[in-house]
């Protein structure tokens, strides 16, 4: 099993390198990943400037290269130049903190994945309840399952698997919960400052909101559960269930 490993946090971030040495044992990997830090840059693209790209060593016999660019740059320009064949599969992460509920809106990690699902690529992100975790083993061990778990049940085309991990060790976790996505809001804060040359700026800040029901199928309360998240997730944003309703106010028929 060929895979593409990519993720938001940079290329010299901890949790890609335990992401390829967990994958290192089950497929041959290649990295492709943000030369610098791009966390909640969701899904854009780099237009207006060159994207440099440099090899990188991350591990032993793992093909790595940075890009300037955003998660979305590094499986494009993956999956239509660096690689000589297509891989089976798209692993982002793993991410520093989680990516739950509208988060995925914002998220680099889950935007790769969905950068790969609408190239054709099965995908899968990763993410870590913890900004600060220390043990990656509980997220390696679910990348080994889920990848192999993919590779062999061929989800559909059009979808990608969004996982989130507990910050707690493996014992303590019960196993896997299939979720949908919660409700994901913060308390924003945006902080008023002045630089030294007087120039006025703000900061963006925000603290988790937390869920307001306790539903075991949110993806939000499995994990605050000690559960391992797996949101299966595509990309038609088409609120189906509205469509007769904007059909009634007339305007197909209204000319024009
Ligand atoms: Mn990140």
């Amino acid at each position: 099993m060929r895979i593409l490993v990519t993720n938001d946090d940079g290329i010299k971030s901890e949790g890609i390198k335990q992401l390829v040495l967990a994958l290192k044992e089950i497929g041959e990997i290649y990295v492709i990943a943000p030369q610098r830090e791009m966390s909640a840059c969701g899904h854009g693209i780099t237009i207006n400037q060159p994207l440099m790209v440099n090899n990188y060593f991350l591990a032993e016999d793992v093909h790595a290269w940075s890009v300037a660019g955003t998660p979305a740059d590094c499986v494009k320009l993956g999956l239509r130049v660096l690689l000589e064949k297509k891989p089976d599969l798209v692993v982002s992460g793993i991410n520093r903190g989680p990516n739950l509920g509208t988060d995925v809106l914002y998220s680099g990690t889950v935007s790769a994945a969905i950068e790969a699902v609408l190239l054709g690529i099965p995908a899968i992100a990763i993410s870590l309840d913890s900004a600060n975790a220390k043990d990656f083993s509980p997220a390696q061990k679910a990348a080994q399952n889920l990848c192999t778990l993919m590779f062999k049940e061929k989800l559909a085309p059009d979808t990608l698997l969004n996982v989130n991990v507990p910050n707690s060790p493996l014992n303590k976790i019960k196993g896997y919960k299939v979720t949908k996505l919660g409700e994901r809001k913060y308390t924003e804060r945006f902080e008023y400052h002045k630089d030294p040359q007087g120039k006025e700026f703000y900061r963006y800040s925000g603290q988790v909101v937390p869920p307001s029901t306790d539903d075991e199928d949110l993806d939000v309360n499995a994990v605050k559960n000690n559960y391992i998240s797996v949101t299966p997730i595509h990309f038609d944003l088409t609120n189906y269930k509205i469509m007769e309703q904007v059909k009634k106010w007339g305007l197909e028929n209204m000319g024009f």
